[in-house]
């Protein structure tokens, strides 16, 4: 039975150079859109009750609050949900996140990204600085006391000392949750057209996220997953859903779901979506090797990896007995106890090619 919702909020103000997910700098769709996004709600969701929310986008901040509120009261809530909302420090006004507040969202995610003029600027983000930091004050002030910022590393312009001065900044600033994203430059983005100069190159990369590791789990954050830290296990309810192969809702344009066995996926076009929102773009029911396959490779990005009795549980299969070949080959890269496995900080800097060799097995 789902317990979690995730809903797409795909407008932005403009498209950052980097960005490779679906979201269109043309908010004059919101009010047909929001239709569609209810009806399609409507049409899906059985009213169980959820135990996580999460509006992501683009950029849900661009909506009003009272729009947030309407979709927060067409669901049913388990006692004290975690109910997220992603926000965009251009566009997250004191007021804004007020009412979401008020409206029952409890979880913020901001899209800091980083915390210098020219960095931003060079990937194409409209915020400043200051505006990132004032909206962490801003959503204490509003009343959340779960908070998390999100990080990339690798930009342009950025070395080691900058990257790891931001993450000081923010914990400074007292959030609870930290995310971070190496730069990739993906196909269809404005930076696949015109690659950036001065970005770090995969040593370097590599380098920034094992300092950022180190100086995270200093400050007292746990590395719950490869790319997220938390303080207090603050984690995120709704993302620890997706790595525990839990089923969920999708709702928006190109939002992904997981129901009954079968994952699928909302047209990615907008206007698609708007016409035709009960569609799906998508739809594939998983063997049960595909379930195992996902395990895997969800299982492993969490910092406490796969725990062996609840994979024999779910999956009527031995972990150590039936990847006995891989776990030895790659035996420094993880940490092996009597109940979990887990990959090291340098297993998660190489999980890609590790996890290939599960998936052929
Ligand atoms: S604000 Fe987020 S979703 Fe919008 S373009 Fe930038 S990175 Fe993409």
């Amino acid at each position: 039975m789902p317990q979690s919702a995730y809903i797409h909020i795909p407008f932005c103000k403009s498209k950052c150079f980097y960005c490779a997910f679906m979201s269109v700098a043309n908010t004059d769709y919101i009010p047909a859109y929001l239709e569609s996004l209810k009806k399609e709600i409507k049409s899906y969701y059985k009213n169980e009750p959820l135990k996580t929310l999460y509006f992501g986008g683009g950029t849900p901040s661009l909506l009003k609050s009272e729009h947030i509120s309407e979709i927060i009261q067409m669901f049913n809530f388990e006692t004290m949900p975690e109910i997220t909302v992603e926000v965009n420090p251009e566009s997250a006004h004191p007021d804004f996140l007020s009412g979401i507040f008020s409206a029952g969202a409890n979880r913020l995610s901001i899209g800091v990204q980083s915390f210098d003029e020219k960095i931003l600027k060079s990937i194409g983000r409209i915020h400043t600085p200051k505006q990132a930091k004032d909206t962490v004050v801003n959503a204490f002030s509003a009343g959340f006391s779960n908070v998390s910022t999100d990080f990339i590393y690798g930009l342009p312009f950025q070395t080691q000392d900058k990257f790891l001065d931001d993450l000081a900044a923010a914990i400074e600033t007292g959030v609870q949750h930290i995310s971070l994203y190496g730069l990739k430059i993906e196909e269809g983005t404005p930076f696949y057209k015109n690659p950036p100069v001065n970005i770090a190159d995969e040593d370097l990369q590599a380098d920034m996220y094992s300092a950022a590791v180190n100086l995270l789990c200093e400050n007292g954050f746990e590395h719950y997953e490869i790319s997220n830290f938390a303080k207090n296990k603050k984690y995120s309810g709704h993302n620890m859903n997706y790595w525990n192969c839990e089923e969920y809702y999708g709702f928006g344009a190109a939002a992904h779901g997981y129901l009954n066995g079968a994952r699928y996926a909302n047209f990615a076009s907008i206007s698609k979506y708007i016409n035709s929102p009960l569609e799906k773009e998508f739809l594939k029911n998983l063997t049960p090797k595909d379930m195992e396959n996902e395990a895997i490779f969800l299982g492993l990005r969490r910092g406490t990896g796969i725990n062996f009795i609840d994979f024999k549980n779910r999956y009527k299969t031995d972990f150590l007995e039936k990847y006995s070949v891989i776990l030895e080959k790659y035996k420094d890269f993880f940490v092996i106890t009597d109940t979990n496995c887990a990959f090291t900080t340098e297993g998660f800097l190489v999980s890609n090619s590790i996890l290939a060799d599960f998936i052929e097995l």
